[in-house]
């Protein structure tokens, strides 16, 4: 599943693609792609003649700040244009987004299509149909509507998330560390790979019950999470099958990981062997020498 570090180089690739974007017409290719409103035709009315005016992201999901345009023929003055809400996108496993100019016949996986006047089209396709998108009116809450981004806890790059917080919220929790990491509640964006990765560059072992974990360990771990994701964004998302930028391309040039999908192989820092194990159903990797 796309972390923190894919979801942000599609949001990067997106605000660099599309410039003054305004939907001009909207085509729903699979309706259950629609988490919001749960009327289809409400979806589309209420992105027509919408500018996408800035991408943002929380944890794992992509939000479009939408601005109303009433005659784009006019010079329109973005400071003056009314908000339209926001169109709220999450990949889940396997979404993608594709621009294309001069729109071309869709695969068989595309799930909604976004044209603006020209025919450029900006395509999303999902092979397995996890992804969802929300059309959030500007009178409603956002945070209401989508729990998932009103439980999120902290962006790992903010100032919110240090070994103070860390303390904090794991001193009782009897979880392993690894399962805190996965915890969207408490820290937004990381998954499977990312926790692994960052665990292995603090040392710590996944395993480990959270509240035994020191605060001079929660400050190593946290500057390990920071660096980790940070060098992903970089190489454009680290090792991905499904994963494709908005060129279509998959990321796999990027990130070396030094545990995750290493079974067997060598520990980069000790020639150890590198191990797998479930925690909390989720494939774990580590090196028993170097993780403690
Ligand atoms: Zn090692």
């Amino acid at each position: 599943m796309p972390e923190l570090p894919e979801v942000e180089t599609v949001r990067r690739g997106l605000e660099q693609k599309l410039n003054n974007f305004i939907i001009k017409k909207v085509e729903v290719c699979r309706d259950s792609t629609i988490a919001f409103p749960t009327n289809k035709e409400e979806f589309i009315k209420g992105l027509l003649n919408s500018l996408i005016y800035k991408w943002d992201r929380r944890g794992k999901y992509l939000i479009a700040q939408l601005k109303e345009v009433q005659n784009e023929n006019a010079q329109f003055l973005l400071e003056n244009s009314k908000n339209n809400g926001f169109l709220v996108v999450h990949l889940r496993m396997t979404g993608y987004f594709k621009f294309i100019e001069n729109s071309s016949h869709p695969c068989k996986h595309t799930r909604i299509r976004f044209f603006d006047k020209n025919n450029d089209e900006l395509r999303y396709i999902d092979v397995r149909s996890f992804g969802q998108m929300w059309w959030i009116n500007k009178d409603l809450s956002l945070n209401k509507i989508i729990k998932g981004i009103g439980s999120l806890g902290p962006e790992p790059f903010s100032k919110d998330f240090d070994a103070n917080y860390l303390k904090k919220v794991i001193s009782k929790r009897t979880k392993s560390i690894k399962a805190i990491l996965l915890d969207q509640t408490i820290v937004a964006g990381i998954g499977n790979i990312y926790a692994d990765e960052s665990l292995y560059s603090a040392g710590i072992s996944p395993f480990r019950e959270a509240r035994t974990i020191k605060k001079n360990e929660l400050i190593k771990l946290k500057e390990s999470i920071v660096t980790v994701l940070k060098k992903s964004i970089g190489s454009g998302g680290t090792t991905f099958s499904d994963f494709r930028d908005l060129e279509g391309e998959n990321g796999n040039f990027g990130l070396q990981t030094n545990v995750y999908r290493r079974t067997g192989k060598e520990c980069r820092k000790c020639g150890n062997l590198i191990e797998r194990q479930k925690i909390t159903g989720r494939s774990t990797h580590w090196c028993p020498r170097c993780q403690k």
